[in-house]
């Protein structure tokens, strides 16, 4: 059992108390079998009076029912579908709480409660009774195969255990938010008294949840800023920006900056100019051009003598980045190196041997730059494109590379602004938030599979007036275990021979060798190439403006910040661009993605969505991003607090700059929530 708790990170008393129960039932009073209406959702009591095992329809599994019987002596039906094994666990004369919701069976014309979560509770006169019935009981998400019951057991007994918990939350700040002490706090999650409502258990709003809620996200950016602050202090490179690097910038520069890229340029540029280490995040929707700004930035540190380091997360950007990157170093005389997996040992030592001697200013390159043998003689920047697939750890390997070289990480993935500052808590961010000039809107339409010609007629048309089009899908090749989907290879085949005979068409995908990649990508871009056929290997980073039909086929499959991004491959020229999104059958949540993506081109807006369709754990990957795992509080639900939180966080670690408080605070920090939180690995 221990090793089943601690798989959740429970394995002390006190982390018992911070796993909150995910709901809460008011068994003081049930609802009487006649009152509960169809439709409606609750908890009810009753006596099992009879069982049995059927199937529902020919053929179908097995379903369990058992005839529940109330104080008044009324019926009810509890049926749970393919659940043959409940008729070992369920059976007649034990008394049940039951929480589900009421449907209508119109065959058998009585109401019944469809796959209730069910609770055998103990006989009358049994001294546990009082723990799961009478009062609002908490209800426990199970884990591994110990019981709810199991677990409101435990939580009872540390409850006793748990009087004088150690209560560090500053007392100031306590009482201006008159919150409940811990132990009171954590009393209430886990045994509320009969005063608090049900309904505010529920929201997460009562006393005691908004003190637990507030005291995670405080002692998060507690840590974060604190981190932020140490930061600052380590020595790094000042970075001086002259009027020779302002030319310099100048005459690299193919076009005019919008005002948003040189806001983000200034503050990149303030940050560099500093004596302590940049740390810095650069936001900007698909296209925005972070990576003129990023140029910028390397022409900086290059000018003061230093090397850029630039890590992309796949060979195709690496190799995309290296070639805009030329584009523009091109014409200021700097030298750029690429480093790739797939280089004989030859090569990649040939590079490293330059890049070690300074003869390099800029090398681009995938995660094989972080090969610990690839030496810079005197690294200044490092710039990392595509943040979220880069784990935090990695990020800090890359640093420890030079001195303490100053850090840029480019995301696409724009993420709103009160979430960034908890995720990058150390990280200052800027955000471009305007699209350069000319670009045209991308018109975004939901097609069903069934009309998918039209798409090949409107793909024609575009090819007609010398665009070009990518058609990309979820798999590389036929698989049986997906027979719905369709893939790249046998699309292609069929592209090429039946539906553009006329045109060029070329395939991508992640299987190719990395050259025969870089081979099609380059012949789509001199336009050798009329259609490409490939799997998301395009979604990122790459950038042909003269295409302008997307078209996405099995377009549920894939989530919504990667339609975005694939999207974001078109509208890049001065031409008006589409976005065919095809699908098959959709069901809710892919419906809520494709409409998001007809209504709005605005990846700030998309990511919110996102948000609140998958959770923030698995929007951000809990593990790459770096951000713990929080207990009571959530970052989208509770973002109110959540600012508050950093608020008083901040205003804390000014107010007792240098003061024993603070001492205590930090090692309060580092003994409870190092360990439970994971905070060491934040930053
Ligand atoms: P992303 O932010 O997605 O990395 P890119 O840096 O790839 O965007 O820029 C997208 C496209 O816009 C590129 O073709 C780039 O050359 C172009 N671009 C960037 N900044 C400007 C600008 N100020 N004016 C005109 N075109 C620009
Ligand atoms: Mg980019």
């Amino acid at each position: 059992m221990a090793g089943k708790l601690q798989a959740k990170g429970l394995e002390t008393v006190e982390d018992l108390l911070f796993y909150p129960p995910f709901r809460y039932e008011d068994r003081s009073r049930f609802l009487p079998f006649r009152q509960f209406r169809d439709g409606q959702s609750g908890a009810v009591l009753g006596i099992v009076a009879s069982t049995r095992t059927k199937a529902w329809r020919k053929g179908a599994q097995l379903l369990f029912e058992a005839e529940m019987q109330d104080e008044q002596g009324n019926r009810l039906l509890a049926r749970w579908y393919n659940a043959k094994y409940l008729a070992n666990e369920i059976v007649p004369g034990l008394r049940l709480a039951l929480f589900g919701k009421a449907e209508y069976d119109f065959q058998a014309n009585r109401t019944f409660l469809a796959h209730p979560e069910f609770e055998v509770l103990p006989e009358e006169g049994d001294p546990e009774l009082a723990l799961h019935m009478g009062r609002i009981v908490p209800i426990y998400e199970t884990i591994g195969k110990i019981s709810r019951k199991q677990i409101r057991r435990f939580q009872a007994k540390a409850i006793d255990a748990a009087n004088e918990l150690e209560d560090a939350m500053p007392r100031e700040i306590r009482e201006r938010y008159r919150m409940p002490s811990l132990s009171q706090a954590i009393r209430e999650v886990h045994a509320p008294p009969n005063e608090i409502s049900i309904e505010a258990l529920n929201a997460r709003r009562s006393p005691g949840f908004h003190r637990l809620i507030f005291e995670e996200f405080f002692w998060l950016e507690f840590g974060l800023l604190r981190k932020q602050r140490e930061a600052k202090g380590n020595p790094g490179i000042a970075f001086a920006l002259t009027d020779n690097i302002r030319e310099k910038i100048k005459a690299m520069l193919p076009f005019k900056p919008t005002e948003a890229q040189k806001r983000a340029l200034k503050e990149i540029a303030t940050d560099m100019a500093k004596p302590s280490p940049m740390n810095r995040l650069l936001q900007g929707d698909v296209g925005s051009g972070k990576t003129l700004v990023a140029a910028e930035a390397a022409v900086i540190a290059i000018e003061n003598g230093y090397q850029v380091a630039l890590l992309a997360p796949t060979e195709i950007l690496a190799a995309q980045h290296y070639l805009s990157l030329n584009r523009f170093f091109k014409r200021i005389g700097y030298t750029i190196a690429l480093v790739t997996g797939s280089q004989t040992a030859r090569e990649k030592s040939q590079i490293k041997k330059v890049v070690a001697e300074g003869l390099v200013q800029i090398v681009v390159g995938t995660h094989a730059l972080l090969e610990k043998d690839v030496e810079f003689k005197k690294l200044g920047l490092v710039i990392i494109d595509e943040q979220h697939r880069f784990g935090v750890l990695q990020r800090l390997f890359l640093r420890q590379k030079g001195a303490t070289p100053d850090v840029l990480v480019m995301t696409a993935t724009p993420i709103p602004r009160t979430l960034a500052l908890t995720l990058y808590g150390d990280l200052d961010v800027s955000v471009i938030d305007e699209m350069p000039p000319g670009r045209q809107p991308i018109e975004t339409r939901h097609i069903t599979a069934a009309q998918s010609k039209n798409v090949w007629t409107a793909v024609r048309h575009q090819v007609g007036l010398g665009r070009q089009a990518y058609i990309v899908y979820p798999l590389v090749d036929d698989s049986e275990n997906s027979p719905d989907l369709k893939s790249a290879q046998k699309m292609f085949e069929l592209h090429q021979e039946k539906t553009f005979p006329d045109f060029r068409v070329g395939l991508l995908h992640g299987q190719l060798t990395p050259s025969a990649k870089e081979e099609v990508m380059d012949r789509f871009k001199r336009h050798e190439l009329d259609v490409l056929v490939s799997t998301t290997v395009v979604e990122v980073g790459v950038d042909v403006p003269n295409a302008t039909v997307m078209v996405i086929e099995n377009a549920e499959k894939f989530g919504l910040a990667q339609l975005h991004q694939l999207r974001g491959r078109v509208g890049r020229g001065a031409h008006g661009s589409f976005c065919f999104l095809v699908t098959g059958n959709l069901n809710e949540i892919s419906e809520q993605r494709i409409r998001a993506m007809v209504q709005t081109n605005d990846g700030f807006k998309l990511s919110e969505v996102d948000l609140e369709i998958r959770g923030p754990g698995e929007f951000f990957g809990t593990r790459q991003s770096g951000i713990p795992q929080l207990r009571f509080a959530h970052v989208l639900k509770d973002r109110e607090i959540l600012e508050t939180a950093r608020e008083e966080a901040h205003l804390f670690l000014e107010r007792e700059e240098g003061t024993p408080r603070l001492r205590q605070a930090v090692e309060y920090l580092e003994q409870r929530w190092q360990r439970r939180y994971g905070l060491a690995q934040v930053g």
